[in-house]
């Protein structure tokens, strides 16, 4: 037994059961163990055990399912379909970054791509889907378009404050919030002795 350890590492014999090369002493344990408990797998010649075959099959080789549109594939094109190909598919609209699914993306920028916003450059309105090809040669040189408009701009502000009246919202604004304020409370004191037929302990008088 002493001497049988150095001979141990070089006398190997062949698992019939997984083609493994297993010391000899242990040859017998080890088959019986692993034709019990073992089972290599048909398609990637793995040695599963026997309680996780299906398990490893399923999970490996088996055909996946895109959980985004449900179409069933090979499990190693699975992740290149989710991220490039599947219709539905997560991607954002080129014009107004809206996320959306794939397959509805052309229809969408069929729209967006006709809304227009205004150049800053020459003041004009140009389509989103034009806007780029218009902003790398757009000179912004129509400046009488852009000049006239500031002026009328500034005319309209000179007009106001000839009018005496630039921040005329908040002045007008907070008596009428007021009138409305009594006009609510008196409301709400009325419904109230209606409802719960009691005279009001207040008078609905500020
Ligand atoms: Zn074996
Ligand atoms: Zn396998
Ligand atoms: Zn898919
Ligand atoms: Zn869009
Ligand atoms: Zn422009």
């Amino acid at each position: 037994m002493a001497a049988a350890g150095v001979s141990d590492d070089q006398v190997t014999s062949v698992c019939g059961h997984c083609d493994r090369a297993i010391p000899s002493s242990n040859i017998d344990l080890h088959f019986a163990h692993c034709s019990r408990n073992l089972e290599k797998c048909i398609v990637c010649g793995d040695m599963i055990p026997r309680k996780h075959a299906e398990e490893h099959f399923l999970s490996t080789h088996a055909p996946a399912c895109c959980s985004l549109c449900s179409e069933t594939m090979d499990r190693d094109i699975l992740d290149v379909h989710k991220g490039e190909n599947c219709p539905k598919r997560i991607v954002t609209c080129e014009y107004c970054e809206f996320p959306l699914p794939a397959i509805d993306l052309l229809e969408h920028q069929e729209v967006c791509g006709n809304r227009t916003e205004l150049c800053y450059m020459c003041h004009k309105y140009i389509r989103l889907r034009e806007m780029h090809s218009h902003v790398s040669r757009c000179t912004g040189a129509v400046s009488n378009v852009a000049e006239s408009s500031r002026n009328t701009r500034a005319l309209e502000r000179e007009r106001e404050r000839a009018a005496g009246a630039p921040r005329r919202q908040p002045r007008e604004f907070s008596p009428r919030r007021l009138l409305f304020t009594i006009a609510i409370t008196g409301i709400a004191v009325l419904l109230g002795s209606l409802f719960f037929q009691r005279k009001p302990g207040r008078t609905p008088v500020n």
